[in-house]
């Protein structure tokens, strides 16, 4: 259940982020989600959406999956490589001084929201709620810090 356990997380920041921009409607979410990780996407975006169901801000909100490529740095000599195709010997000088770089990590790339100006115009606004879903749908790019990245994939 490594898979809920992110989508909670990931859940509780979004709706976080949301709250803090007076948004009440967040249409997509993108992920990235390194190569090495252990989390399988399609039973990530599974469980997000059956909990995405009970949160009035993530209701039909879509999860968007982009792959991070990973990548070893070799301490001998200092090269970086592809860790998918080397694992943990280094293809340049032999050494297995290696660690991983990038690529086992889970973070959030953007946020994609409802037009958060109709928000001023009042909560029920329906018809805001309507135009916003084509043009007027504006992104937050969330940085994820390292640190939040690695307490996703901590357990
Ligand atoms: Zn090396």
């Amino acid at each position: 259940m490594h898979e809920l356990g992110i989508v909670f997380h990931i859940a509780d920041s979004v709706e976080n982020i949301a709250r803090e921009n007076g948004v009440s409607k967040v249409l997509s979410v993108t992920l990235e989600i390194g190569e090495v990780s252990t989390v399988i996407g399609d039973y990530l975006i599974d469980c997000w959406n059956w909990n995405a169901k009970k949160s009035e801000i993530l209701n039909g909100c879509e999860l968007i999956i982009e792959t991070v490529k990973a990548v070893t740095h070799c301490d001998d000599c200092g090269q970086q490589y592809e860790t998918v195709a080397h694992g943990k010997i280094c293809p340049y000088c032999g050494s297995d001084h290696t660690w991983l770089l990038v690529g086992n990590e889970v973070s959030i790339k953007e946020i994609c929201v409802e037009d958060a100006e109709a928000e001023g115009r009042g909560e029920d606004t329906k018809d805001a709620e309507a135009k916003g879903r084509d043009e007027d749908t504006e992104e937050v790019t969330v940085e994820a810090t390292r640190e939040a990245a690695e307490e996703i994939t901590a357990d």
